[in-house]
């Protein structure tokens, strides 16, 4: 789960982490009084959305008077912005963060993740911030460094220490730097973050070491114990799609391909993807139904399923261990009776009471074009969709 570079920030602070003043807005009367409320005299408009490189585009305004965080409040609320992340259609600004600006000396990177091939948790820092750190990684890999943090002991002061030397954090502002890297590894592991973007850290011409940016994503696994974080969850900012499947308790992610997918099983799901992709097919979703799911659960997977516009036809690929055939068909058949199936649709039952789902779907009157194999399924959907 992903949260508001404010919510990161109002994490960040509580670990020692030292961000700039700000408050959250909805509105540009809003925007006003933050900023009023902020005193001195330049703010920064910064358009609140879950994807970065909003400065390139246009979504970090410097405010001089409260007349312009008006007019940039105005501007920005309500504006579809398209950033390198947000992919071609963009994200609608709904909120704004009105900070305090600030004096930049210099910007650096840091940030971490897990690591999976050393179990371990890795901080990673460069002199190179406020740019793509992909970049940098391409570029100039030399200039990003590392610190792999044994999870017995913690991150230890002296690795902090050496990050910052290395990353050419002034010698005054060392101990500032590492006590801010110490916070930020506190706060990622307390919360079950799985990624924290420090992008840029900055040090400040009246010597001080801060945050002007924050991206942190949390483990959803884990998001039971932290019913804090759970609260910050801005579903406007998630596929509706994603966010209905979630209700379900289905494991659904949206693709950008026109072949939806009705699977059982993780694994199953992904090797259906690869085997519609090696047909030259492309599919629309992953989706794994579960092991144990209910004629609703289905009903309401297929219900997404037919929701996008962009899927074209449908492969219903399934294999029946714990999950019964019969169960499967029937969520089909209601969902294409309450709404309609109008689209090619392909299924491949297998197991336990395949007999009875066959049954089922054949007398249902629904255009099933039946599979013999997964890879009969694969070829027969993406000859459909064509
Ligand atoms: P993004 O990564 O989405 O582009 P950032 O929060 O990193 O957004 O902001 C982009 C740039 O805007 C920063 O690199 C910094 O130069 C400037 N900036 C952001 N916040 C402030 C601030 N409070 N004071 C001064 N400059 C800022
Ligand atoms: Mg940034």
């Amino acid at each position: 789960m992903n949260v508001h570079e404010y919510q990161g920030k109002q994490i960040l602070k509580k670990y020692g982490v030292v961000v700039p003043n700000g408050h959250v807005a909805f509105s540009p009367d809003e925007a006003v009084k933050a900023a009023e409320s902020l005193g001195g005299d330049l703010w920064v408009v910064k358009a609140q959305i879950h994807a970065g490189g909003r400065g390139k585009a246009g979504g970090v305004k410097l405010a001089k008077s409260l007349d312009e965080v008006r007019q940039h409040a105005q501007e920005l609320l309500g504006k579809v912005l398209v950033t390198h992340q947000t992919g071609p259609e963009g994200k609608e600004v709904k909120r704004l963060l009105i900070e305090e600006g600030l004096p930049i000396e210099k910007e650096y990177y840091v940030g971490m993740v897990i690591d999976r091939s050393t179990s371990r948790v890795v901080m990673m820092a460069s002199e190179e911030g406020g740019t793509e750190i992909e970049e940098v990684a391409a570029k100039t890999p030399e200039k990003i460094f590392k610190e792999v943090i044994d999870p017995a002991t913690g991150m230890l002061p002296f690795q902090a220490r050496r990050l910052a030397y290395r990353i050419g954090i002034p010698q005054d502002k060392i101990n500032l730097a590492a006590k801010f890297m110490l916070g930020l590894y506190q706060a990622f592991v307390e919360n079950d973050c799985s990624l924290a973007e420090i992008n840029p850290l900055i040090t400040t011409k009246d010597g001080r070491v801060m945050a002007l940016d924050a991206k942190l994503n949390f483990d959803s696994n884990a998001l039971f114990r932290h019913k804090d974080i759970l609260e910050m969850r801005d579903l406007d900012e998630e596929d509706p799609k994603e966010v209905e499947a979630s209700k379900f308790d289905l494991n659904y992610i949206a693709l950008d391909g026109n072949i939806g997918c009705m699977v059982n099983g993780a694994g199953l799901a992904m090797a259906t993807m690869d085997i519609i992709k090696h047909f030259d097919g492309e599919p629309a979703n992953f989706l794994d139904v579960g092991g144990g799911a209910t004629t609703d659960k289905v009903r309401e997977a297929f219900k997404i399923i037919l929701s996008d516009p962009n899927v074209k036809g449908i492969f219903v690929n399934i294999f029946g261990g714990i999950m019964k055939c019969d169960v499967i068909a029937n969520g089909v058949v209601e969902a294409a009776k309450q709404i309609g199936l109008d689209r090619p649709l392909v299924v491949r039952l297998e197991g336990t009471n395949v007999e009875l789902g066959k049954k089922i779907l054949n007398e249902s009157g629904l255009a099933i074009v039946a599979a013999d194999s997964m890879e009969d399924g694969a070829k027969k959907i993406v000859e459909l969709v064509k």
